[in-house]
């Protein structure tokens, strides 16, 4: 039996993206190997490469001006490889710190040139609670470009409106909340996440990135690490991660037969609607640090009265049949991932359960 999965990531994936899987893991289309068997060259897999391609750009509406890149290292590379490419000798970027993943991004593009802090959120509990107003911003027009977090995954924070960056190229890490709903991509130079959320498994990052921001990328770094390298290769520089792409695969064939994101929005704003209800109807008892504004569809944290009711909570939570709602070490408390495997029927027994400890231990 398979249990309710509110892991942070890697996370739940869809069932239906999992038994296809199996169900294509011995044979794969009748070629008598495993996709994981075959070579990236290949026929077989070139065409799942190439559908997982057109499925991003179908699901995301990325525009013909932005190419669509898989790489590896994870987001935590990213944080690397951004100002390797794009931050000029003696330049310097903006960056808007939202949480944990912000500061790393920064300490990273410390070492290629100067990160200006353009807002920081963090209050004096070293806590993030909110997202930076538009007039907070303290931006840059000379900047080579601004970085931002759109969900801060730790702290359950979630930018709703995206900010105005003038002529600046904004690059956003959405790792924690891509495919949440439809974006639109054209407002971004460069988008990077890593796909153990919403995408499928840990292994391959996914970067939409603007070809004339591309353009601009240094040449003086190693070839590896150059995004025009993916860009000029399909992706198929040297070998990628062929499981984690062909789950990737199975995953936006999924969402594209539920519906596509218009259908996997409905369903997300459901389920935080009713999760943040539960919150503020046994506000006594539950208590959400984040403010309202600013609050996340994707990871909902909140505290109880004390770490040992807290501990309780997780414990009855697995007994019932659902996993991953210890928060974060940095912060405590719990935390609800409600990425697009989660299904409202999911919140909906989680709510139930959080009314019923609530009664029981308030
Ligand atoms: N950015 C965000 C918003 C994240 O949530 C995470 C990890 N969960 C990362 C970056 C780091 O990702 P990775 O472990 O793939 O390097």
């Amino acid at each position: 039996m398979r249990v309710i999965n509110f892991n942070p990531g890697p996370a739940g994936l869809p069932t239906a993206a999992l038994e296809r899987a199996r169900d294509e893991l011995l044979d794969f289309q009748g070629t008598g190997m495993s996709i994981i068997e075959h070579s990236h060259r290949g026929k077989a897999f070139e065409a799942v490469h190439n559908e997982t391609l057109a499925l991003v750009k179908e699901l995301l509406a990325v525009p013909d001006t932005h190419e669509i890149l898989f790489l590896q290292g994870g987001a935590s590379q990213q944080f690397a490889q951004v100002p390797m490419n794009f931050l000029p000798q003696g330049g310097s970027a903006d960056y808007v710190v939202t949480g944990g993943w912000s500061e790393k991004a920064v300490d990273e593009a410390r070492y290629y040139g100067t990160p200006r802090i353009a807002a920081n959120t963090v209050d004096k509990d070293k806590r993030f609670t909110r997202i930076p107003t538009q007039a907070e911003l303290q931006l840059d027009p000379k900047a080579a470009y601004v970085h931002m977090t759109s969900n801060n995954t730790l702290f359950g924070t979630q930018w709703h409106t995206f900010p105005e960056v003038g002529q600046v190229p904004l690059v956003a890490d959405m790792s924690s909340d891509i495919l949440w709903k439809p974006i639109d991509v054209s407002r971004f130079a460069l988008i990077y996440a890593g796909a153990q959320k919403n995408i499928g498994p840990s292994g391959i990052v996914l970067v939409l990135v603007e070809k004339s921001f591309l353009a601009k990328g240094r040449k003086d770094i190693p070839k590896i690490f150059r995004y025009t390298t993916y860009a000029e290769n399909n992706s198929l520089y040297n070998t990628p991660p062929t499981f984690s792409i062909y789950l990737c695969r199975n995953v936006l064939a999924w969402i594209k037969g539920v519906g596509g994101l218009k259908q996997v929005e409905a369903w997300n704003r459901e389920k935080g609607e009713l999760l943040y209800a539960a919150i503020d109807r046994n506000a006594g008892f539950y208590r959400a640090p984040v403010e309202k504004a600013s609050r996340s569809y994707m990871n909902v944290v909140f505290r109880l009265p004390d770490e040992k009711l807290e501990e309780a909570f997780v414990a009855e939570g697995a007994r019932a049949g659902m996993v991953g709602l210890k928060g974060h070490r940095i912060t405590g408390g719990i935390r609800v991932s409600l990425y697009n495997a989660v299904t409202v029927d999911h919140v909906k027994t989680l709510v139930s359960f959080m009314d019923d400890f609530a009664k029981r231990n308030g």
